[in-house]
């Protein structure tokens, strides 16, 4: 792949007059000056950082300097709550939407992305070839659902296969452990930094139960034993204790929902040292306005029965030192509401906390400890200036368009607000 776009080297930045925030610790380390060049922070501290002749600067004016976020439950190509329609879309249709998608995220601090469903190495290349404006994309390919799972968008009267699983769906239909095996090899061999496969029902999907176990135990080890080959990971769309307890087991590295998980359940993440990306805010919005961006009548009935359950399971897998990390998982005309996870998540964690698990912890998740999340030498130049103390109100991240004065992704700025 050319690199056409990328390839013009970049003026080192330097940002001055910042208070620079540590989220490692949970302080202001008392640094003002952060220096990235070639996409890369190379210096953190005071007066005595200084870039080379022509160096760009950003003027911080005491603002709070701190890490870009990362949201680690994503679907950019979701250009409609109603993704099995989707599936029959001209790929390139939605392609268009996703730009859109994309450049939001990136508006509101989010200058690195996991899509858990949807977006292939061309998105990403495109992202990284600075093609199309957006988050660094971590991508997984189509994620992996057996006949009849989540990731099967018919309704039970139809028998053929429509849009999968080479269309714009997000999902693949796959069945048997053979089949899961070639079907993650085909996302390993483009790239994919993971494999997503759907261990029980959920809330878009039209003829399965919340609360059965999706996927076989051979079906979910071939994957695990392909991933881990490649040295990449399984995570796992899942919402209840015996989905979770059976993936676990079983080698899946990372939970995606985990609503309905009990405290014996949140025991084996500490065993197994696996993450939970909850994502609380989307089903804040399926409530309310599902409807009306076309999630189908069945699936927003679903939306109550793990609504609630949601935010009691950050606050107990929070108290229980479980890995959290923050997901949001909007779809179609919701992804504007994606800053409002931050202010869920405070109403049970401390600013410390949700400031970790969308930069440390999810860095870890992201198996990109030391380059994203952190301001440190060594780091990608993606950081954001923020009128306020997200220390001391965490909210203040929540509502970007009042308070985020900069977002820097690779050393250049990207976005200006206020
Ligand atoms: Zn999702």
């Amino acid at each position: 792949m050319t690199t056409a776009v990328a390839d013009s080297p970049s003026t080192p930045l330097l940002v001055t007059e910042g208070r620079v925030l540590d989220v490692a610790t949970g302080t202001y380390s008392g640094a003002t000056r952060v220096l990235v060049e070639d996409g890369r922070i190379t210096s953190v501290g005071g007066e005595e950082v200084r870039g080379p002749e022509g160096v760009e600067v950003l003027d911080a004016g005491g603002r709070t300097v701190m890490p870009g976020l990362v949201d680690a439950h994503v679907h950019v190509t979701a250009a409609t709550a109603d993704l099995f329609a989707q599936a029959e879309w001209a790929p390139s249709y939605v392609t268009a939407h996703a730009t859109q998608i994309l450049a939001g995220m990136l508006e509101r601090g989010f200058t690195s992305v996991r899509d858990v469903g949807g977006a292939d190495h061309g998105l990403a290349a495109a992202v990284e070839e600075g093609l199309l404006r957006g988050p660094r994309l971590f991508f997984g390919g189509k994620a992996l659902s057996q006949t009849g799972g989540h990731g099967d968008g018919r309704p039970p009267g139809r028998s053929s296969h429509v849009g999968t699983p080479c269309g714009a769906g997000i999902g693949a239909v796959v069945d048997g452990p053979e089949a899961f095996r070639l079907a993650a090899r085909e996302q390993l061999r483009t790239g994919a930094h993971h494999i997503k496969i759907m261990l029980s029902g959920g809330v878009a999907s039209p003829t399965d139960r919340i609360d059965s176990t999706q996927s076989s135990e051979a079906e979910i080890r071939a994957v695990v034993e392909e991933a881990t080959a490649q040295n990449r990971y399984v995570t796992g769309h899942a919402y209840t204790s015996r989905s979770v307890e059976r993936a676990l087991r079983l080698g899946v590295r990372c939970i995606e929902h985990g609503n309905l998980v009990d405290d014996a359940c949140l025991e084996l993440f500490l065993q197994h040292g696996a993450f939970l990306v909850p994502t609380l805010v989307t089903y804040q919005h399926l409530a309310s306005e599902g409807a009306e961006h076309g999630l189908p009548a069945d699936s927003v009935a679903k939306v109550a029965s793990v609504l609630e359950a949601g935010l009691d399971t950050v606050d107990r897998a929070t108290r229980a030192g479980v890995d959290v990390v923050l997901g949001t998982d909007l779809l179609g005309g919701m992804h504007r509401h994606q800053s409002e996870e931050i202010a869920l998540r405070a109403q049970v964690q401390t600013p410390a906390q949700v400031l970790a698990s969308a930069t440390t912890t999810a860095a870890r998740l992201l198996q990109r400890e030391g380059e994203i999340g952190v301001l440190a030498p060594g780091a990608y130049g993606d950081l954001l200036v923020v009128e306020g103390d997200p220390l001391a109100d965490v909210t203040v991240l929540a509502r970007p368009e009042e308070t985020l004065r900069a977002v820097v992704k690779d050393g250049r700025v990207v976005h200006r607000g206020g």
